[in-house]
Formats: C-alpha cells, sequence, structure tokens
C-alpha cells in the first residue's frame, strides 16, 4: 500500500469517525432542543386554541348574563302569568336575539316549566312559547339538572330533541336571592363552532375540550363528544381516555388539570401516547366555562427532522471534499515532492549530475530537496575534479608512453602518430612535409671510448640541439639507438635545410665530459622534401638512403633530396 493509500485510509477512517460521533451528538442536541421547542410551541398552541374557542363563548355567556339579570326577565319568571309582563320579557329576549352569534335564545322558567325559543329566521315570532318541559322526560332533564346545580352559567354541548339540532348551549341561572327561577341563554350551532374550534386542520394538531371530569366536550370527531354531560353520571359519559389508553397518561393528566386549576397556572404540558405515537399534550385550564383545552401535538410532524436529513447528506459531502482536499495537499506537499526528487535521484544514479532541482516543496520536503541538491553538488564537484584529476593522469600516462625517458623527446610511437595526423593534414589542407633523419656518427667508438654513460649525455645534448633547431609545431623523436628523425610540417625546402644545418652544425659544437677528457661526435642527415602526400614507409626509405649517402660522404653531413614531382 502506498503514501497515498495510507493516507486516504487514515483521514477517511479519522472523518468517519469524526461524522459518526458529531451525527450522534447532533441528534441528542436535536432532541433536546426539539423537546424545549416543543414545550414553548405547546404552549402557545394551546394557549391560541384556548383563546380561539373561549373568545365567542365568553361573549356570548357575557350576553346570555346581561339578559339573564334584565328586569323584565325576572319579572316573567316570577309573573308568567300577566300578559303585559310575558310580552315586556319577550320583546327583551328579541332584542337580545338580534345580538345573539347564532340569533336564537331560549328561556325556561321553573315555575312553569315553559320553554320559550326563537330562532335566526324568527321562525316562532308569536309563538315563542314552544313547550312545556317535563321532569319525566328525559330530554328535559338538562333543564333541572342546570336548576339544581346552582351555578350561574354553564355551557353544554347538546342535542335538542325538540329542535332536532345539537348546540353548544350557554345557560344561564335567573335567581332572585338564592331562589333559582328558571334558565336562559343561547346555543352556537356546534357544526361552525366545531370548525372554527377544534376542527381547523393544522398537521399534527389534535385539539379537544374536556370537562373536569375529562368527559370530551368539542373535538373534531363529533360523535366523541359526550352530550348532554351535566345530565349523566360520571362513569355513562364519554371521556378523554377514548383518545388516551395508557393509564398513566390520564393520571398525568388529571394531575396536571388540577395543578393548573389550583394555581393559576396557564400552561402545563406533558408526553403521552395518542394513536399509538409520543404525543406532546399541552393542557390549558378555562375557568369561565370550567373546561379544559387538550391539544395533541405529533412532534414528528411538527418539528420534522427533515433537516436532519440533510446532515448525513452534508457529512458525505464534507467527507469526500475532505479527502479530495486532504489527497490533493498530501499530493502536492509530500508525494509530488517525493516523486520528483525520486526522479531527480535516479538521474544522479544514471550519471546525470547536472539535475539543477528547483526547491521541491515545503518544510522538511523543502529542506530534504535542498539538502539532496546541495550533496548532488559535492558529488559533481568531487567528481569533475576526480574526472580532471584521471584525464590529466592519462594525458601524463599517454604522454610517457610516447616519449623517449633518456632524452625527452617523442619515442617511435609518438612520432609514429604524430606522422599519421601530419600526414592526414597535409592530404586535408595541403603544404610541403620535410623529413630530416640523423644518426651520430661512429657512436659505438665514442661508447667503447668515453663510456657507455658519456654516450647518453652526448645523447641527451644531441637531442636538445634538435629541440632547440626546430620550430614550435615541427616534431623530433629519438627514432632509434642514437638516430632522431625530424618532420618539420607546412615547410619549404629552405626551411628544411636551415633546420638541418643548424642541427648538424649544433652537434658539431657540442663538447661532452668523457672517459678520455670532453669529446665530439658528429651527424649524418638524410633530409627529404614531400611537397605532396605520400606514403611513410616510402618518405623513410628515402631519407634513410639519403642518410646513408651522408655516411658515405664521410659524415658529418647532409643528403638531401626532395620529391620527384610525379
Ligand atoms: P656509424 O653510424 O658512423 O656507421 O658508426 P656507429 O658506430 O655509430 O655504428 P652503429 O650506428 O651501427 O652503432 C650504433 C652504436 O650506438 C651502437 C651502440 O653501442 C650505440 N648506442 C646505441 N644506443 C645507445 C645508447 O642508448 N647509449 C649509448 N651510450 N650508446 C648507444
Ligand atoms: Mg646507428
Ligand atoms: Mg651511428
Amino acid at each position: 500500500m502506498n503514501l497515498r493509500h495510507k493516507f486516504s485510509l487514515l483521514i477517511f477512517g479519522l472523518l468517519l469517525g469524526f461524522s459518526t460521533l458529531a451525527w450522534f451528538f447532533s441528534l441528542q442536541l436535536l432532541a433536546q432542543v426539539n423537546e424545549k421547542w416543543a414545550g414553548l410551541f405547546a404552549g402557545r398552541q394551546v394557549m391560541f386554541d384556548k383563546h380561539r374557542t373561549l373568545l365567542p363563548l365568553t361573549r356570548e355567556i357575557a350576553l346570555a348574563r346581561q339578559m339573564a339579570a334584565d328586569p323584565a326577565l325576572l319579572d316573567i319568571a316570577l309573573h308568567e302569568d300577566d300578559p303585559a309582563v310575558r310580552a315586556r320579557a319577550i320583546k327583551v329576549l328579541e332584542t337580545y336575539r338580534l345580538n345573539f352569534r347564532d340569533h336564537s335564545y331560549f328561556a325556561a322558567f321553573a315555575a312553569s316549566g315553559h320553554y320559550y325559543f326563537n330562532d335566526a329566521v324568527n321562525q316562532f315570532a308569536g309563538k315563542q312559547l314552544r313547550y312545556k318541559l317535563s321532569p319525566a322526560n328525559l330530554n328535559d332533564k338538562w333543564f333541572y339538572s342546570t336548576l339544581a346545580s346552582g351555578k350561574d352559567y354553564q355551557v353544554n354541548v347538546d342535542p335538542d330533541a325538540h329542535l332536532g339540532i345539537t348546540k353548544v348551549w350557554i345557560n344561564v341561572l335567573i335567581k332572585q336571592g338564592s331562589q333559582v327561577l328558571g334558565v336562559i341563554g343561547t346555543g352556537i350551532d356546534i357544526t361552525d363552532f366545531l370548525k372554527e374550534t377544534v376542527d381547523i386542520h393544522q398537521p399534527g394538531v389534535h385539539n379537544l375540550f374536556v370537562d373536569r371530569d375529562m368527559a370530551i366536550q368539542l373535538y373534531r370527531e363529533a360523535e366523541l363528544i359526550d352530550y348532554a354531560s351535566i345530565t349523566k353520571d360520571v362513569k355513562q359519559r364519554s371521556k378523554v381516555d377514548v383518545l388516551l389508553t395508557n393509564p398513566e397518561d390520564i393520571e398525568s393528566l388529571r394531575q396536571a388539570m388540577r395543578r393548573l386549576e389550583q394555581s393559576g397556572e396557564a400552561v402545563s404540558t406533558l408526553w403521552v401516547t395518542f394513536q399509538g405515537q409520543r404525543h406532546l399534550l399541552g393542557v390549558a385550564y378555562l375557568p369561565e366555562i370550567g373546561w379544559f383545552d387538550l391539544t395533541l401535538m405529533d412532534p414528528r410532524a411538527l418539528f420534522s427532522p427533515q433537516s436532519l436529513l440533510l446532515v448525513p447528506l452534508l457529512f458525505g459531502v464534507a467527507l469526500v471534499l475532505s479527502l479530495l482536499l486532504v489527497g490533493w495537499l498530501v499530493h502536492r506537499w509530500i508525494l509530488a515532492p517525493v516523486a520528483n526528487l525520486r526522479a531527480s535521484m535516479a538521474e544522479v544514479q544514471h550519471g546525470n549530475y547536472q539535475v539543477d532541482l528547483p526547491e521541491i516543496g515545503k518544510g522538511e520536503i523543502g529542506a530534504l530537496s535542498r539538502q539532496f541538491t546541495d550533496m548532488v553538488g559535492v558529488v559533481r564537484d568531487t567528481r569533475n575534479e576526480l574526472e580532471s584529476k584521471v584525464r590529466q593522469r592519462t594525458e601524463e600516462l599517454l604522454r610517457l608512453t610516447e616519449i623517449d625517458q633518456l632524452t625527452g623527446l617523442f619515442n617511435r610511437r609518438g612520432m609514429q602518430e604524430r606522422f599519421d595526423q601530419e600526414l592526414a593534414r597535409q592530404k586535408r589542407q595541403g603544404g610541403a612535409l620535410g623529413l630530416l633523419l640523423l644518426d651520430l656518427d661512429h657512436f659505438k667508438q665514442i661508447n667503447d671510448r668515453h663510456g657507455h654513460q658519456a654516450g647518453d649525455i652526448a645523447l641527451c645534448a644531441s637531442a636538445a640541439v634538435i629541440l632547440e633547431s626546430v620550430r614550435s609545431y615541427d616534431h623530433a623523436a629519438r627514432w632509434g639507438g642514437e638516430e632522431f628523425l625530424v618532420l618539420l610540417a607546412e615547410c619549404d625546402e629552405d626551411a628544411l635545410l636551415a633546420v638541418a644545418e643548424r642541427i648538424r652544425t649544433g652537434i658539431e659544437k657540442l663538447e661532452t665530459p668523457g672517459a678520455e677528457g670532453t669529446f665530439r661526435c658528429t651527424t649524418s642527415i638524410g633530409a627529404y622534401y614531400a611537397p605532396a602526400p605520400e606514403d611513410q614507409d616510402s618518405m623513410l626509405r628515402k631519407a634513410d638512403k639519403l642518410l646513408y649517402q651522408a655516411k658515405a660522404d664521410g659524415r658529418n653531413c647532409m643528403r638531401y633530396a626532395a620529391q620527384s614531382s610525379r
């Protein structure tokens, strides 16, 4: 596994771990925030529901109480038989009818059991006395229960068997002192009222009203409403437990209701199970009518964690982006510089010390690359130095193989090389070549007489004379024991002859100390002049022949010939 994969794996692992932790904690946090927020929301929602319901009711209650307090009604309750009293009371009732929300009223009197009623279309004008109530009639039980309750007013949801309508009835007692004379009030059509109060469609929110005994008074499912609660025994009532099936929830609710009623707190919230799901239940007390507003809220619908779904997505995107970024940075900061460094090392490995690395990367990698560049520089310099030394030594060695040890002139091999070069040059560029072949005279005798060492000295002195006599670009060699060869490049006949003569006289003048005192030696010279390129052997043969002639002619002289024109 290379560095890139290791890094990627490491970063992936770290990010995944971090993301999981962050995900877990954000869920926890969100749950807490939601719960807190849900509580606040529930408080507002329940207050809103409460006032929405209470507002029309309180208005009707106030109006009904005002009506009940009218002297004309007290009059009729006491003297119903008096037509004038009745007419006045009905007039008052009719005035109020127009003000009630439903434009209807009822009035029932304890003494006579008479029930008066008129509605929005003024259906019963002139015949407002509708019927006579009877304690024996179950449908009239509400009247006798209300009278018996002694409460100034009550709200009762009840179908009216006589009228065939269900209404939210506002029942107000007509009293004289502690004596209850009758019940008057108005009713609000339940259908409209439910629509305005508990049937407002708000996803995830259900609200209902219950009385102190938890009997359902208002609920969007009208069949669950406990109609005419006041007439029934507690056990017969349709209670909230048809909705909240968990007994513990009912108990918590009961406690919350008690607390609200006693402390005057506005709202209480609790968690309950509703339709199999955890719901937040907001409870508010409506002291005006003795009811409780219960608002059930589904936290999943209200505080939909849809935005939460974005979290893993965001984490995923962040993960991928982070991986890409880290990958890119690792590549840029580490891998690319390391690859560059490797490539440069490979260059150096293959002998290219000229690699001039730009500074690669930053920090440690940069320092490494600088150090590498310095190291390559040192290696390059050392190598150059070494190479130049080797070259120098090789040249020296080469020179040694071409130089005669005794005289310092070229040896035969060295001369051969120069000869070849000059011939090639002549072929290329033209110009004449001159060749002098020298042989010291009677050298055997010199050796014999003065010793070999003295002979060597004479040899060296002769070589020195030769070197002094030639031009800088001519070549001189010890060609054999006491034989020398001089090759003159780019020369004319005169120069050749002049050099030969200079050498001959120079050697003649030499005085060498020997065993029997100083001695002199002479040289014979064969001089050959070749203005056109000619085979080397042929030239040498001709020079040799001329030397032989010089020997034959008495030595210490030069014999000359020029190339015969072909
Ligand atoms: P000539 O050439 O005049 O005919 O007579 P020569 O005595 O020189 O005859 P030859 O050329 O045949 O003899 C060469 C002599 O040179 C023989 C040898 O003793 C001597 N000699 C050759 N090489 C050296 C050397 O390196 N040192 C010394 N001292 N003598 C050498
Ligand atoms: Mg000789
Ligand atoms: Mg000789």
